[in-house]
């Protein structure tokens, strides 16, 4: 048997644990080479041991140096600064790469692995939504592979393959934690109470696009991009268990859907299998007992969602500008800067006072786009 070598960027977040798990558990079947982390450097360090990676990366270039010195003439070899981290991908022997880091950062590094034809596991739903264009196309042409592995995407990528074309696809949606409320209860949500999602365990960021809907907005967008479909083939539906992962229609009426707990070991088993499938460590789905509802989202006390579906719609830089407006957004919540409704507020605002109309298709226009956007983000959040 072949084995996968495979590079984790994002490695000691939420994903990155549950793919370290995954590794740990088919060790025969993929070996690691590389791990990339922001600042947590002894935790990058430990798990580069445990899962014997050549190398361990961190775009802090001070955290990793102070790792480095810790750990002197030890393997593994330690990588600091995003220049030194996309030169180690580039001259890496690895054939795949978890992108699971948080954010917008994952772009620059998840593209290197693109041009060197590396298969990508995609869980870093920003990079689809801030370029999708330029990654689509780039991967086309050098022949790499985007499978997703955010979870809904990955059950639509796995009915796929049961039958094609798709008349439209469905994503479900738990509703966060505030399904249910007004946007009257929502004036005073604190971020503790964001935090607290009801079905899913995940990274800060993620967990409070859920609470205001703009990651099932992120989701259309990164569903546009990954399947090829026209906006208004893309459904959202809210199903607060989280058992069924999103769904698929086709022309005769039938719909084909995913199952599971929600475990994020099994898309991310899914993605590295593929189109085998493997035993992974993971608690199998009972429906004896269990009921499974669904309802329509609530568009106006949750306004991230439209938001993020008609930048999608409208192209161009919008999609890379909500992106941006929404990460400084999020991070000022969560510093207690900004209040809980005032997250889409401040997306709309820079939306409608920049000229976001420009082209997606080169790095240099994202990354401009981006820091023009957050430029923004910032400045209208003071006023
Ligand atoms: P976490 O916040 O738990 O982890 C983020 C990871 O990215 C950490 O390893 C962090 O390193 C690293 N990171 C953050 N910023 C940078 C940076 N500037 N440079 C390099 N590394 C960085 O996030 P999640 O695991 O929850 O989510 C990761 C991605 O996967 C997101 O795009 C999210 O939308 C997507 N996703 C997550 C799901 C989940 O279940 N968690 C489900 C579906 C999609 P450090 O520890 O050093 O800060
Ligand atoms: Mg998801």
């Amino acid at each position: 048997m072949r084995q996968q070598r495979l590079i984790i960027l994002g490695a000691t977040g939420s994903v990155g644990e549950s793919t370290a798990q995954v590794v740990e558990s088919v060790r025969d079947r993929v070996g690691i080479d590389g791990l990339v982390a922001h600042r947590s450097g002894e935790r990058l360090w430990d798990l580069g041991r445990r899962l014997e990676a050549s190398w361990v990366g961190l775009t802090d270039a001070s955290a990793a140096a102070a790792v480095a010195a810790a750990h002197l003439g030890v393997r593994p070899r330690v990588v600091g600064g995003m220049d030194a981290i996309v030169e180690a991908i580039r001259s890496s022997p690895a054939d795949r790469v978890m992108a699971a880091m948080s954010g917008f950062s994952g772009l620059v590094p998840t593209l290197a692995a693109i041009e060197r034809g590396m298969d990508i596991l995609l869980a870093n739903k920003e990079t689809l939504v801030a370029a999708g264009e330029l990654v689509t196309s780039r991967a086309r042409q050098t022949g790499s592979r985007i499978i997703p592995v955010d979870s809904e995407h990955s059950a639509i990528f796995q009915c796929l393959a049961a039958a094609q074309p798709p008349l439209r696809v469905i994503l479900t949606c738990s509703g966060g934690p505030f399904r249910g409320r007004r946007q009257s209860d929502l004036e005073h949500v604190r971020p503790a109470d964001a935090l607290n999602h009801p079905t899913w365990n995940m990274g800060r960021k993620i967990t409070i696009d859920t609470a205001t809907l703009m990651n099932k907005g992120l989701e259309i967008i990164e569903a546009h991009w990954l399947f090829g479909l026209d906006y208004e083939r893309i459904g959202v539906i809210v199903h607060p268990e989280s058992i069924v992962h999103s769904m698929v229609e086709f022309e005769d009426g039938a719909i084909m859907a995913q199952l599971g707990e929600p475990d994020m070991r099994v898309p991310i088993e899914v993605a590295m299998a593929w189109p085998e499938r493997w035993a992974v460590p993971v608690p199998h789905l009972s429906l004896v007992g269990r009921s499974l509802t669904f309802e329509a989202p609530d568009e106006k006390t949750f306004p991230a969602l439209a938001l993020a579906r008609s930048a999608g719609e409208t192209g161009g830089l919008y999609p890379c500008a909500l992106n941006a407006a929404n990460e400084v957004a999020v991070e000022q919540f969560l510093s207690g800067r900004l209040a809980f409704l005032n997250i889409a507020t401040l997306v709309q605002s820079v939306l409608n006072t920049g000229d976001w109309g420009g082209r997606a298709d080169s790095l240099d226009a994202i990354l401009e786009c981006d820091a023009r956007a957050r430029a923004a983000a910032a400045s209208l959040s003071t006023v």
